[in-house]
This record gives structure tokens, sequence and C-alpha cells, in this order.
């Protein structure tokens, strides 16, 4: 249920409104924006008498939330959510670009890809250092020494990290050193993961699990926006379907339905849906031009001999001139890149 007030009322009357809805058992989620107040109710709200509320002379009007996620929905927050990490936003006229190998390699392998990529304009750094693989018996990644190494590469380049979580043993570690935590498609509905980071205040990077729905997909947001943690950017990577050309099938639709439905930024990931390191290009501008908030691609200096997801990744040259061609396209589509 959401309560929009009138402009200009006074606060200790939403003060007061706030007080009896939480007495009558339910949480206020208050939004203030530039010409309202909106106060958003979550829980139980059984108990609440909608013509009461109707009938308060400071509230414009009540609407019922149908959607199962609230936090998340665009209801409860009209305008798009910016999440800005070091100066660098993701959300609102600014497109983010975060590119970087798979996997930390090396300290070579990741001073040189970070060093071209800020050069092309990426505006964050990707790698992963604890690794999802399918076989156990694949690399697993650098682990704690992979995040020093990207902590090395965001000294040199000024890049924040984005890099993935997979356990909640090492969350304080990554509280610590890391920019972006990234929840990937594999962990999507682990649902005690998304709560422990739910209760920081890190920026999240939530991809799509493979088979989740969309509804899904935004119910594990409001996971952890229920805890308190309002820093959630989505990330489509592309959903499982019968077709073997691709990895996976980029679900482009995904992207304007969740800005119509959620406030929350929504980004692209063309390289693990494609699964083609030349099919991310056309898909990287699809993706731009259907209103996606960012991409994250990924990048490698010598991708034939990749640890991880070589076959997807484009080298750095490649993604230089991807980057002229998105600005391009940005002028058109009003966004910054
Ligand atoms: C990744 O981004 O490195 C990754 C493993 O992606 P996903 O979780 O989407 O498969
Ligand atoms: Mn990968």
């Amino acid at each position: 249920m959401v309560i929009v007030m009138k402009p200009e009322t006074q606060e200790r009357e939403i003060e007061k409104i706030k007080v009896k809805m939480q007495s009558l058992g339910c949480q206020v989620h208050e939004v203030i924006g530039d010409n309202y107040t909106i106060l958003g109710l979550v829980g139980d709200t059984s108990k609440i008498d909608p013509t009461i509320i109707q009938s308060n002379r400071n509230v414009n009007k009540l609407m019922n939330v149908q959607e199962p996620y609230k936090k998340v929905n665009r209801i409860f927050h009209p305008e798009d959510t910016i999440v800005t990490v070091n100066g660098n936003s993701i959300g609102g006229n600014k497109f983010a670009v975060i590119g970087g190998p798979c996997s930390v390699e090396s300290e070579e392998q990741i001073l040189s890809i970070a060093e071209d990529i800020k050069e092309a304009g990426a505006t964050f750094l990707r790698g992963g250092a604890f690794k999802p693989r399918t076989s156990p018996y694949s690399f697993q990644g650098l682990r704690g020494e992979g995040l020093e190494l990207l902590k090395l590469a965001r000294e040199k380049t000024g890049l924040p990290i984005v890099t993935e979580l997979m356990s909640a043993d090492v969350i304080e570690k990554f509280v610590e050193d890391v920019d972006v935590i990234q929840i990937g498609a594999r962990n999507m509905q682990n649902f005690d993961l998304l709560k422990e980071v739910g209760k920081t205040n890190k920026p999240v990077l939530l991809k799509r699990g493979m088979s989740a729905t969309i509804e899904e997909f935004l119910m594990s947001a409001e996971y952890i926006m229920s805890e308190g943690n309002e820093n959630v950017i989505l990330c489509e990577r592309g959903v499982r379907t019968f077709e073997k050309y691709t990895r996976n099938t980029l679900d482009l639709s995904a992207i304007p339905i969740i800005k119509r439905h959620s406030h929350l930024p929504i980004i692209v990931d063309p390289s693990h849906a494609g699964g083609l390191w030349w099919l991310v290009e056309p898909l990287a501008k699809a993706a731009m031009a259907v209103g996606a908030d960012g991409l994250m691609i990924e990048v490698h200096n010598d991708p034939a001999n990749a640890k991880c997801d070589g076959q997807q990744s484009i080298k750095p040259e490649k993604f230089k001139s991807l980057m002229s061609s998105l600005k391009q396209i940005a002028d058109i589509e009003n966004k910054e890149i």
C-alpha cells in the first residue's frame, strides 16, 4: 500500500500517520521527492482501514501495490534510483560501462586490461576472484590474492572494482575491499546470501538467474532492499532457452519492463548472454537502444589463453572501438557515457 501525501503537508502531520501505521503493525518507508512525499507500507497491512486514511485531509491518494515486490517497485519510488560509487554513477542519464576479465589471472593481466579499458572510457573494473564454475576441476579463481590484485588495479587506475561474492564467510573482507559486490546468476536465489548483503551498505550488482522470471529477479532485489540496503543494480545476462547458437538468450524486453515496474538501475551483460565475442558489440548496442543503464563486458588481452570465458571476451582494441560506437548512440539516446 502506498500513501501519497499532498504537497506541502507539514512534517508533523506526516509523522502522525507514520506512527499510526507502525502501531497497526507495518513498516513505513518514506520517500521524499521534489514535489511529493510518499509513504510506502510493507508487511501486514490487513489492519489498515483505507477509508480512514482517505479521509485524512493531508492525503492525496492511496494506492494498492499489486506486485509482491514493494521497495523495488516504482510506485514506492517514482524517480530512477542512481547508485553512486566513488563519484561514478549508475542510473539516471549516466550510461555506465564495467569492463574487465572473467577472472583475475595475474598482476600483469589485470593491470594491463584495467589501464586499457580506463583509457577507452570504462568507469568500473570487473574481475572474478572467487569463481562459480560448473566443474570443480576448472580454475576456481585466485581468491584472496585476486582481491589484492584488483585493489592494486584500482590504486593504479582509480577505477572502482566489481567482483563476485559467493559465500557470506568472506563478506567482511568484501565490504572492506570491494566497491560493488556482485551476486552471480547462480546465487540469485541464495536468500541467506541476499539477506547478508542487504545488511551492508555496499552497492550490490545482482545478476538475473538463468531460469528466473522477471518477477523472481525483482523479488531477489526485494530481499536485499528489505534488509535496508537500497544500493541495488540489476543485471540482465540472458536466460536459458532451447537455442543452441548462443550460450543464453538475451532478454532485451526485460529492460523496458523492469524500467517500467522498478526504479532500480538495470545494466546488460552481453558477454554471458551471447557467449561469443562477436555477439558482444551488436548486443551491447541493442542494450543501449532499449534503455539499459549500462553494460558489463568481459575484456581480455589474450582471449585464446584466458583461464575462463575466453570465447566471449573481446580484446582491448575491440572494446575501444565499441566504446566509440556507443558514444554515437548515446548522443541519440540522450545518455552520458
Ligand atoms: C560473471 O559475471 O563472471 C559470471 C559468472 O556471470 P553469471 O553469474 O551471469 O553467470
Ligand atoms: Mn565469465
